[in-house]
């Protein structure tokens, strides 16, 4: 869900990674019980970590630090991966409120930003422990780092599949056997409604398909050209339009880069990366 007051004054990007499309739905109610929630329950500070760049509240200060250490390390990663150079520490920490519960495991991203002042960032994860620090922290984690060092959100579909790519590999192997489900099924989306998306699916089976094509196509694109060439052809696609992006950066047109795609996937979860023409790599500057 993305809501905008005001081109110049406040943004607001609200980025659910729950499987469930009506908690997204209800994203800003939930976070705020959350949040207050867990402040209620430990009575104080003695239960929050801070450290460079997260301030956590968790059910005891071990696990707020645990958390806290794990998200730096991901912060750190995504900054080498993605963007390639560090990245100064933010002006604000991010919140992390972490709220552990038997099963499952959840989280979502949200943000505000106004002009002048540093953008408030907070991340909510539940469920496991394992589980959060396994592949839901490095999920917000790649959110909160995609909004902050891009000067502003990516499109829907390439800021879930960049933080679906920053999971672990068991949940990317997940994610590439369910597109290959979905594929064998013949029920992927097509490339242009996913390039079109704003708004998550409202339907559970819809949703879990839209994140595996966005993880798919993510996959694809990282596979050919690379993170920073994906990050480019994304940043002028939503400027410009996809179809001189695409072919700016792949040297197809989007029917063209949608053939490559789909032909690339083998049904066994498996993608095999085609030759595609070889298109000179442009100057990669995606906060421009
Ligand atoms: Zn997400």
């Amino acid at each position: 869900m993305r809501l905008s007051h005001s081109p110049l004054t406040m943004t607001i990007r609200l980025a659910s990674c729950s499987w469930h499309a009506r908690r997204a739905a209800v994203l800003p109610a939930l976070a705020v019980a959350v949040w207050l929630g867990v402040s209620t329950a430990i009575g104080g500070e003695s239960n929050v970590h801070r450290s460079a760049n997260f301030v956590v509240k968790a059910s005891s200060r071990p696990t707020a630090q645990k958390i806290a250490q794990a998200a730096e390390e991901y912060r750190l990663q995504f900054a080498t991966d993605w963007l390639n150079q560090e990245v100064p520490e933010w002006e604000s920490p991010c919140h992390i409120t972490v709220d552990e519960r038997a099963t499952g495991g959840e989280g979502w991203f949200s943000y505000e930003t106004s002009r002048g002042s540093a953008p408030n960032l907070q991340i909510v994860v539940q469920g496991r422990l394992d589980r959060i620090v396994e592949y839901v922290l490095p999920h917000e984690v790649a959110h909160a780092m995609l909004c902050t060092a891009l000067a502003g959100p990516l499109p829907r579909w390439a800021d879930e599949g960049v933080a679906l790519l920053s999971e672990s590999e068991s949940q990317r192997v997940r994610q590439q056997k369910t597109f290959a489900q979905l594929a064998s099924a013949g029920s992927v989306m097509p490339l242009s409604d996913i390039l079109q998306v704003v708004d998550y699916p409202a339907e559970r089976r819809e949703l879990i398909g839209y994140y595996a094509a966005c993880y798919s196509l993510t996959e694809y694109l990282v596979a050919h050209g690379g993170r920073q060439r994906m990050l480019q052809f994304v940043a002028d696609g939503d400027r410009h339009g996809w179809e001189d992006s695409v072919r700016r950066h792949y040297g197809l047109d989007l029917a063209g880069l949608e053939t490559a795609w789909r032909s690339s996937n083998h049904g066994n979860g498996r993608m095999e990366v085609a030759s595609l023409p070889d298109v000179a790599v442009p100057k990669v500057s995606p906060a421009e």
